[in-house]
């Protein structure tokens, strides 16, 4: 291996493992890692409901369902049957002048589910994605209707919208690393949430004052799920989307986390009574197993999309898009929502969680222990060296992975009491 390579797992030796390890491991550029002191990741073979197998042959019992995706656990029967059936008639074909069968049952029915007139839905294949798309339907919103000025977002300090370019840039500045990348990134307006008095007259004060260069108003409902498990009341929503109004600037939902009820509803806007103008979602869609992205628009968005001028079109237009095994997939993941009780499940959960993560609120350098619908979060003071505390939980047969100053669990929602119990035992042993 190079000299500026990861480390090899503990506990393993090189020369124990097999030939597409060691060949394929000095190729590997891992996420968010520093690579020449990385420790090399845990090597999974197999998955099962809401268990991951290592090579060793070790199993764990995963608390974030694959980063807040795999809802219905891993290899539910009925997802595998959906792809196996698509894979055999049609795996792939352009979206291009041309559709399919898949993407247009998944977009009726995300329709159906969406509040109010949401009803017209792009996809794309990624979260980012769906936010730049949603970012620029809003720009384009504007320039449609002649208003060339009004390029800018207001987002909120706390907020996770992507790792692309363009979504760094209305991410928590310091979160987003927005020092990092400086004049790369474009100018928008950040703000805090409106949950408070005083909060909610510097949101107002910093809208009335930007309004006139403002395409849109973005942010997480609900939860801010990377910037820390950060949850907010209804109220807060209640608040953007009539500020939205007053100031005649659209209003984009990021719901790629909360979507599919992760929250306790199937969308976390449902809770506030609110209909955003554009809404994102991805990672739970396909019930975690494929790649797949929408960003889905309000009929008057759309509609600013009408004319006859062809500069007025919507130009974006990914490769996969609406890859047909991914909305195979997704129609799927769709169907066990109806077929399975998964909003009782989410509940369920949340009554545990609530009340098996209670008992750390008295540990020492616990700050905060709060639940939301099928998330629990046990918030430190600090977290000091996050990589021990992973070995900890990965030694206590527990996949959890903490993250700033919090140690959460976002199970799928079919996750039997059993393992539910593993999770939070683990939680309350290593904090201790
Ligand atoms: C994960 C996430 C994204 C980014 O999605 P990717 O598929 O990783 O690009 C955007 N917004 C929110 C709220 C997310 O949780």
């Amino acid at each position: 291996m190079g000299k500026h390579s990861m480390t090899e797992a503990s506990g393993s030796s090189l020369s124990s493992m097999p030939e597409w390890y060691t060949q394929g491991l000095p190729h590997i550029w891992l996420p968010y890692s520093q690579m020449k002191t990385a420790s090399a990741p845990l090597v999974a073979a197999r998955t099962h409901n809401t268990r991951i197998t290592l090579t060793d042959g070790r199993e764990l019992v995963d608390g974030v369902a694959a980063w807040w995706t795999a809802c219905h656990g891993y290899n539910h029967p009925h997802i595998r049957q959906a792809v196996c059936q698509q894979m055999e008639t049609m795996p792939h074909v352009m979206f291009g002048g041309m559709m399919h069968q898949p993407a247009l049952r998944l977009a009726s029915r995300l329709c159906t589910m969406l509040p109010g007139d949401l009803e017209r839905v792009f996809f794309t294949d990624s979260g980012s994605v769906s936010v730049e798309v949603a970012m620029k339907m809003a720009i384009q919103y504007r320039l449609n209707k002649g208003q060339t000025k009004r390029t800018k977002m207001l987002a909120f300090r706390g907020g996770y919208h992507g790792d692309t370019l363009a979504t760094m840039s209305v991410c928590d500045p310091e979160e987003g690393m927005h020092h990092l990348y400086g004049s790369a990134l474009m100018e928008h307006v950040i703000s805090p949430l409106p949950v408070d008095e005083a909060s909610t007259a510097t949101f107002l004060d910093l809208l009335a004052k930007h309004a006139h260069e403002l395409a849109a108003i973005i942010t997480e409902p609900l939860v801010q799920g990377a910037g820390g498990m950060l949850f907010h009341s209804p109220q807060t929503l209640r608040t953007l989307r009539k500020a939205a109004n007053d100031h005649d600037v659209l209003l984009i939902l990021d719901e790629i986390f909360t979507g599919f009820g992760r929250t306790g509803t199937m969308f976390a806007c449902e809770q506030a009574g609110i209909v955003p103008d554009i809404i994102t979602l991805s990672k739970a869609l396909t019930g975690g197993t494929m790649a797949l992205a929408a960003t889905v628009a309000r009929r008057h968005v759309f509609e600013a999309f009408l004319s006859d001028n062809p500069e007025h079109a919507l130009m974006h237009g990914p490769t996969f898009m609406a890859n047909p095994l991914a909305c195979a997939c997704a129609n799927a993941s769709l169907d066990l929502f109806e077929t399975e009780p998964r909003l009782q499940q989410v509940q369920n959960i949340n009554a545990f969680l609530t009340e098996a993560l209670e008992p750390c609120r008295t540990l020492p350098g616990v700050k905060d222990v709060r639940t939301l619908g099928a998330i629990g979060v046990v918030e430190l003071e600090k977290i000091n060296n996050p990589d021990a505390l992973r070995q900890r939980f990965i030694a206590e047969g527990v996949w959890i992975r903490p993250f700033r100053n919090i140690v959460y669990l976002t199970p799928a929602f079919t996750i039997e009491k059993q393992d539910l119990r593993k999770l939070t035992d683990a939680i309350y042993k290593v904090l201790s």
